[in-house]
């Protein structure tokens, strides 16, 4: 009720905000960059505790995808557990990402029990071990995590193997628990992935080698160009989230177990006078936020930004971006942190993608890009203009490849939650399709129609495209080069170049990057390969392509891209229409998106590339389509909850209220015109919620009938979400009725300006 909310807003307005402790040494407060990475096992640490030989042994056997011999791991177990005793570590864990968005972890302690023989006596004493083989390999019991029917309860092993390739670290957990954290993939006893990680893995690896081929084929080698030996992809993640007080949202069930309110409407402010965006962060929230990058920085992760997002109480935090693997731990341990540090600060952080009806919902924006070994980005048009065909050519690939697979795409992005943000005219609709700017887009026309490039500020023909203020030369007299209008900016695109990286703006702020990315790269290396087939036959017995034969290639793909290419609004109707005439598909919804997995042309090209197998693939379509319906049901059990044990019971006391004070009116004589009214207009309503949620539950009980997880998303799409939606019109307006005094749930008003 209303004193139950004041009592936590009047608890909360009363606490100062919690003190941030940064760090000092010698008296001095150190600066971030001097307390980076310093809870990481780093390469350097790893240098200085190992020995030479051990260590060479181990980035030999790293670089090469080898498995570790058991001396290097035995000897990098001891250095890495005398690090973590030294940091206060008790236990340590195998660190992965099962299929459900998080993180995993089970703590094994680094007690083992010794027996000691003293003259024929038997003693047993404690010891602190970690083996290598604890290091490499633990098994955790499989059977509770999703696998999609990949192995069933009685045989549920799964094995967590250390991925070598990202670094072990020490987390401090609450009240001075510190754990050490092993980064590893998650697989089944028959090596099949059951985790986020090892599918990402081997996308990057397949992207590596085909661009590596591309670079191959189109660059000469020679003392002044080494070659690459590795192509990576880098990630930035523009992570937003909500935060709220967190005893208000105690009181709301649906948060709790939804993420989302279920009930509730708009407070006559909210975020139409667009005060929030970049505005001064609330002082508790910034307290909460620079607590959280102190302890994201510990650990290595480079957060960069934060601000206020567009709606009321969200905010964003974006890092520096790194190589792609890296970057997805590094996105869910700021979660996971956030979360916890937020907690000090009695807050509570929402990562649903639509936590609030009416406001903006968050998503993860996925900066994504392509670099060499020796730092180039391979999407960065002004690195240096020699490189011109270079960009073009990885820039075609990406088109192609999200034309060839955007449905795919689409389908790496679908949730329920995710569903209620796309297309909800502030994130992209379903429709995917790529975004260039103008100038770009008149440079790939200009080279498809074979003629000069516009210069679309001064209306002439220039020479040369010049990207970001340097200079492309495009070396054939016809094709030049263009400036890029910095402000250039198209928000409604689900995929846009910006500048030098592309922006995956669909993906949603709840879920694991890794999906989005591995699809990502798998699309673009499936292309690559088609380009290098078409330079490989246009540059004949040539040792590389000519810069003829590249614009032949460029040419032939920009061609056959053309349809994946939109700069309008994205929003709009017209596109729509446009998009079907172009035979772009338009998948709204996420239970019509999960198919697109086991497409054919999806299917094959994932095998193909080794990225998922067979059963890899339909296992991920049957966790998506099951974690869907879960969703949504648990939704609809929770409203009918909330609406039978506290909506209904709220106006029926109001309902009660009127009609006594109309009563009692009466017996003096005294007609309660007013009394009368209201009640008039809120009986319907009540009556009209009672239906609804009777019928919800009947629905409900329905349902569970239906065995076959696909049937069953379908009839959650179809038929629960609209008769929530029923109940829920009708609850909303009790909220806007009833007194304030008798309302159960804090409302939006409280939730957004009590932070
Ligand atoms: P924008 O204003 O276009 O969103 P920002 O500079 O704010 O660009 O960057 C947004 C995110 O993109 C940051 O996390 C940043 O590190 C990341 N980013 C920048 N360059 C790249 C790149 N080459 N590859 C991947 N991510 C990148
Ligand atoms: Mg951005």
């Amino acid at each position: 009720t209303l004193q139950a909310r004041q009592d936590i807003i009047t608890e909360s307005l009363a606490q100062p905000p919690r003190n941030i402790k940064f760090p000092s040494e010698n008296g001095r407060v150190q600066t971030v960059s001097e307390i980076f990475g310093q809870n990481v096992f780093s390469l350097k640490e790893m240098e200085k505790s190992l020995p030479k030989p051990v260590f060479k042994t181990f980035i030999r056997q790293v670089r090469g995808n080898q498995t570790l011999d058991k001396v290097t791991a035995d000897a990098i177990a001891h250095a890495v557990k005398v690090w973590a005793l030294e940091r206060g570590a008790t236990d340590f864990t195998h660190w992965f990402q099962p299929l459900n968005d998080s993180t995993a972890e089970k703590h094994d302690s680094f007690l083992t029990l010794k027996t000691n023989h003293i003259n024929g006596f038997e003693e047993v004493t404690a010891i602190d071990t970690f083996s290598g083989s604890q290091l490499l390999q633990s098994e955790p019991d499989a059977s509770s995590f999703p696998s999609g029917g990949m192995r069933t309860t009685f045989e549920a092993r799964g094995y967590t193997v250390w991925d070598t390739k990202s670094p072990m670290f020490v987390q401090n957990g609450p009240h001075g628990t510190t754990i050490l954290y092993i980064p590893s993939v998650f697989i089944s006893y028959n090596g099949e992935a059951m985790d986020e990680k090892s599918v990402l893995l081997r996308s990057s690896e397949v992207l590596s080698k085909t661009a590596l081929e591309t670079l191959d084929l189109i660059e000469p080698v020679d003392e002044d160009h080494p070659r690459t030996k590795h192509v990576f992809t880098t990630l930035g993640t523009e992570q937003e989230y909500f935060l709220i007080d967190r005893g208000l949202y105690s009181l709301r069930p649906d948060l709790k177990i939804t993420g989302r309110t279920l009930i509730g409407g708009l407070p006559p402010r909210h975020q139409q006078l667009e005060d929030h965006y970049f505005g001064k962060m609330p002082t508790r929230v910034l307290a909460a936020t620079s607590e959280c990058e102190l302890e994201l920085a510990k650990l290595g992760v480079p957060i960069k930004t934060r601000h206020n997002e567009v709606a009321p109480a969200q905010f964003e935090v974006a890092p520096i971006f790194e190589e792609a693997i890296q970057a997805v731990d590094h996105n869910l341990l700021t979660m996971d942190v956030l979360h916890r540090v937020a907690h000090r600060h009695k807050l509570k952080v929402l990562y649903h993608e639509k936590p609030f009806r009416g406001v903006n919902g968050s998503g993860k924006h996925c900066n994504w890009s392509m670099s060499t070994d020796q730092g180039d980005n391979l999407l960065d048009p002004s690195a240096a203009p020699e490189h011109n065909y270079r960009f073009l050519i990885f820039l075609v690939a990406v088109l192609k490849g999200v034309l060839d697979h955007g449905d795919l795409m689409r389908a790496s992005i679908a949730s329920a939650s995710n569903d209620h943000r796309l297309g909800a005219h502030e994130a992209p609709p379903g429709i995917i399709s790529v975004f260039l700017g103008s100038h770009l887009n008149e440079v790939l026309d200009a080279i498809e129609e074979n003629r000069p490039v516009n210069d679309l500020a001064a209306g002439t023909q220039l020479q040369h495209i010049r990207v970001q203020g340097t200079v492309l030369d495009l070396k054939v007299a016809t094709l030049p080069s263009i400036a890029r209008d910095t402000t250039d900016r198209n928000r409604t695109s689900p995929f846009a170049f910006t500048g030098n990286k592309f922006e995956f703006r669909a993906v949603g702020s709840k879920q694991s990057p890794s999906f989005p990315v591995t699809v990502l790269n798998s699309a673009v290396a499936s292309a690559l390969q088609e380009v290098n087939a078409a330079l490989t036959k246009q540059k004949g017995t040539k040792a590389v392509a000519s810069d003829a034969d590249k614009v032949i290639v460029i040419r032939e793909f920009i061609k056959k891209t053309k349809a994946i290419r939109f700069e309008g609004d994205n929003y709009s109707d017209e596109w729509v229409t446009e998009a079907a005439k172009r035979g772009l598909p338009n998948i709204r919804k996420s239970v019509d998106a999960f198919g697109c997995i086991l497409k054919k042309e999806n299917a094959d090209m994932l095998k193909r590339l080794g990225v998922f197998s067979d059963v890899e693939l339909h296992s991920r379509f049957h966790i998506l389509t099951e974690k869907y319906a879960k969703d949504v049901a648990i939704e609809a059990q929770t409203i009918l909850t909330m609406v039978t044990q506290q909506i209904l019971p709220a106006a029926y006391s109001y309902r009660r209220e009127l009609a006594e004070s109309a009563a009692s009116m009466k017996s003096i004589g005294i007609e309660a015109k007013a009394e009368l009214r209201v009640l008039n207009i809120l009986s319907p309503i009540v009556e009209a919620l009672q239906d609804h949620n009777d019928a919800l539950d009947q629905l409900m009980v329905k349902l569970d009938d239906i065995v076959e997880v696909e049937k069953l998303a379908i009839a959650c799409n179809e038929q629960v979400g609209p008769a929530m939606e029923r109940v829920r019109e009708q609850a909303d307006k009790l909220e806007r009725l009833v007194a304030d005094k008798l309302w159960p749930l804090p409302k939006y008003n409280e939730l957004f300006f009590n932070i």
